[in-house]
């Protein structure tokens, strides 16, 4: 169970996560969580240049260290990097120390020059009050929009319609760069692309 549209009360609970960015003019946040992989991320690379578009890819440090020839496209071509922990652990599942130490190690392999905005995003969106304090250092990035790419039970149709109608000025939204994702994630993102291009709309990385 997932909601598309992350509910108000979230945002104010945890006012200090970043959830949509406040902005009247056109813009989007898209974000691509779990890559960089060879099925999946060189494809996404080429649609986001096709519509002149920037993103901010969340990576697993493990993916970067497999294959840093794909990491190293994200960045030549203007795309934002954040940290999406080493091996994509479950804050609600990892003890504390070993969260924050599997944090620093994707770090590492994003590499101290493409870290020094410190995005990090949560794998699962899942992370305690404690795991928040100890990474006082990074901007922890949620979304507004969770198009549900990964969901077995929506139709890619479906995935698209949510995006489109909950997306909004400002909005960050959630797709992924994997194998799980791909079949739906090959419909959706230039259909998305496309109806907001055509509203005038800008695609920014963070
Ligand atoms: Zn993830």
């Amino acid at each position: 169970m997932f909601l598309h549209k992350t509910p108000i009360i979230l945002r104010w609970l945890y006012p200090s996560l970043i959830w949509k960015r406040k902005t009247d003019l056109k813009e989007i946040y898209l974000t691509f969580d779990d890559g960089p992989i060879p099925m999946v991320t060189p494809w996404v690379l080429d649609i986001l240049r096709k519509w002149n578009a920037k993103a901010t890819f969340f990576c697993v440090g493990e993916n970067i260290s497999k294959h840093p020839e794909i990491f190293s496209r994200v960045i030549s071509e203007g795309h934002a990097v954040g940290n999406h922990t080493h091996n994509h652990l479950n804050g609600w599942k990892t003890p504390l120390v070993d969260y924050f130490k599997n944090c620093l190690q994707a770090d590492e392999a994003i590499g101290s020059e493409y870290s020094e905005n410190r995005l990090f995003r949560p794998p699962y969106g899942r992370i305690t009050s404690k795991q928040i304090k100890a990474l006082k250092n990074w901007q922890i990035v949620m979304w507004d929009v969770l198009p549900g790419d990964f969901s077995s039970k929506h139709s890619a149709e479906e995935v698209l319609q949510k995006a489109i109608i909950n997306s909004s000025e400002g909005s960050i939204v959630v797709f992924h760069d994997n194998l799980k994702s791909f079949d739906k994630l090959k419909e959706v993102l230039p259909a998305y692309l496309e109806h907001f291009t055509e509203q005038g709309y800008k695609f920014k990385a963070l």
